[in-house]
């Protein structure tokens, strides 16, 4: 933990490590401040294990505060005409957008991943999402039920009060954005909490929303740890809402704590994605899609496809030209353009990542790719990086198969019939999102409708529509984000029955 003794420029403090390190604030009532307990959280930079910066290691307190502000500004916001409302969050996305490049380098730095996909995915999806709910709010409507002349129904919704956010560190601005832009465009006021390890975008979010004119304790940003500061968010009597992303266990104890207090909940939550292949797949595009869907992030994207199921009279074939193409990634400095994959995002994620491949030994499997921690030269020595690993030989009902790695770490597995393959890919206690290779349309349509997945992609992975309902099934979450559906999850239902004779 650092203190910091002396206050130079702006954010700029002397800790610890005796040298000027930034000093992240949390963001109340519309503008900055340090932690009530003035205890700091090391940020490090996973591509070359330095500490770069600190963030407040916030407390329930400071959370308590941060609902304060966020009640006393609910009241004007909730009522203010839509068009007003969403002008300010179109004004946030295009702040983001101008500040593209720092965005992406900050996101870089943070979470260790390319800086090319910063830059061309995370940054412009964050712009998406602010534009997008600033746009669907205005086009939302409510229903009415007609009874045939004796009584008039109609539905108003109305937002539910204080929101709490808090999101994870694979996808920060993108998975924090995602969250609060719903949020505020339903008229909701927000406590939001980033993860821990990737704070920085958030903070620098929160500079934007100063400089677009977002009333004070519209939205707040706490920063700290989950168990202390998002405990807080989500045992807060007067948070109505709470929407979570992150891992399943974490779910399970927001669960417990939220839901005997009849908080509304959404959990998006972990996932073993399946990829599944038949032999009348186009199969350039199967292989090449595959490879990106395992290794994009370094593997950290919650629908990342981790289990790569192959049918038997391809097997060999798939398996060569998967393993020749994801040997040929080039793991490195995320700031540099040829690297394909970058850092894993913490030290104690790499370990985590390098233990399941030790599992993956010992419960038989073999690696055919990868498999080990690459210390680049120079910058990056220190670094966690680890090279795309493809791993064969395992029974798809073993951990290593079961178990989210979360990680670039991918088993390939023949399969026999549809039935059998079906049967595989639903074993896990995850069902977040599946791709089907194939050319025959029935067989994407039987599949898809067998997979126990919230989202079922047929010739293609990661292709989105913002208006679509997103989530998973069984252990992959409650609840859907996406479309008109989050911006219904920040909002009361109301039924209004009028009596006509
Ligand atoms: P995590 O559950 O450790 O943390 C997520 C967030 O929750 C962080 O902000 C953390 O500080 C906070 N948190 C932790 N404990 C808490 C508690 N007791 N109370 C309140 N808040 C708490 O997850 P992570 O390691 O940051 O992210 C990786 C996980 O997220 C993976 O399992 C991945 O599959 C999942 N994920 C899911 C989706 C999805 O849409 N389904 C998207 C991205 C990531």
């Amino acid at each position: 933990m650092a203190s910091p003794s002396t206050v130079s420029n702006k954010n700029m403090l002397s800790g610890k490590h005796g040298k000027s390190l930034m000093y992240i604030r949390n963001f109340i009532n519309g503008s900055h401040c340090p932690p009530l307990s003035g205890n700091y959280i090391d940020n490090v930079d996973p591509s070359t294990g330095n500490v770069y910066s600190c963030i407040p290691d916030s407390e329930e307190t400071d959370v308590q505060q941060a609902v304060e502000s966020a009640r006393t500004a609910f009241p004007a916001w909730s009522v203010m005409q839509k068009q007003k409302r969403s002008a300010i969050l179109i004004r946030i996305s295009e702040l983001i957008r101008d500040r593209t490049e720092e965005l992406a380098l900050a996101e870089t730095v943070d979470n260790g991943k390319p800086l090319w996909l910063s830059r061309s995915v995370d940054i412009p999806r964050a712009v998406s999402n602010f534009h997008f709910y600033a746009t669907a709010a205005l086009h939302d409507w409510t229903e009415t039920h007609n009874m045939e002349g004796t009584a008039l129904n109609y539905t108003l919704r109305n937002p539910v009060g204080v929101a709490g956010c808090i999101s994870p560190w694979n996808l920060p601005l993108y998975l924090f954005s995602w969250k609060v832009a719903p949020a505020l465009a339903s008229g909701c006021t927000v406590v939001a909490k980033p993860s821990e390890v990737t704070p920085m975008t958030a903070y620098l979010l929160s500079e934007i929303c100063m400089d677009a004119g977002l009333p004070p304790g519209v939205l707040n940003i706490v920063h700290g740890y989950g168990h202390k500061a998002g405990m807080a968010i989500v045992s807060h009597p007067e948070i109505a809402a709470v929407s979570f992303t992150g891992g399943t266990r974490t779910g399970e104890i927001i669960s417990r704590t939220a839901g005997p207090m009849f908080k509304k909940l959404s959990l998006e939550l972990g996932g073993k994605n399946p990829t599944i292949v038949f032999a009348d797949a186009d199969f350039d595009k199967a292989v090449h899609t595959s490879v990106r869907a395992a290794f994009s992030n370094q593997g950290e994207i919650c629908l990342c496809g981790s289990r790569i199921f192959v049918e038997e009279s391809i097997y060999k074939k798939f398996k060569t030209a998967f393993v020749k193409e994801s040997a040929r990634l080039k793991v490195g400095d995320p700031l540099l353009e040829e690297s394909n994959i970058g850092a894993i995002v913490s030290d104690s994620h790499m370990i985590k990542i390098l233990s399941y491949i030790d599992l993956a030994k010992q419960e038989g499997g073999e690696i055919l790719c990868g498999g080990n921690r690459v210390q680049p030269k120079g910058r990056c020595e220190g670094g966690f990086f680890i090279e795309p690993t493809v791993i064969e030989n395992l029974d798809a009902y073993c951990r290593t198969n079961q178990e989210e790695i979360f990680g670039p770490v991918v088993s390939i597995i023949p399969f026999r019939s549809q039935e059998e393959v079906i049967t595989f890919a639903n074993s896990t206690q995850y069902g977040l999102a599946a791709s089907v290779w194939t050319s025959n349309l029935k067989t994407a349509h039987t599949v898809a409708a067998a997979l126990q997945s919230g989202i079922v992609w047929i010739n293609c992975w990661l292709l989105r529509d913002l208006r679509t309902p997103f989530g998973g099934m069984k252990n992959s979450g409650v609840g859907r984000e996406g479309g008109f559906e989050a911006l219904r999850f920040f909002t009361e239902e109301k039924n209004v029955c009028i009596r006509l004779k």
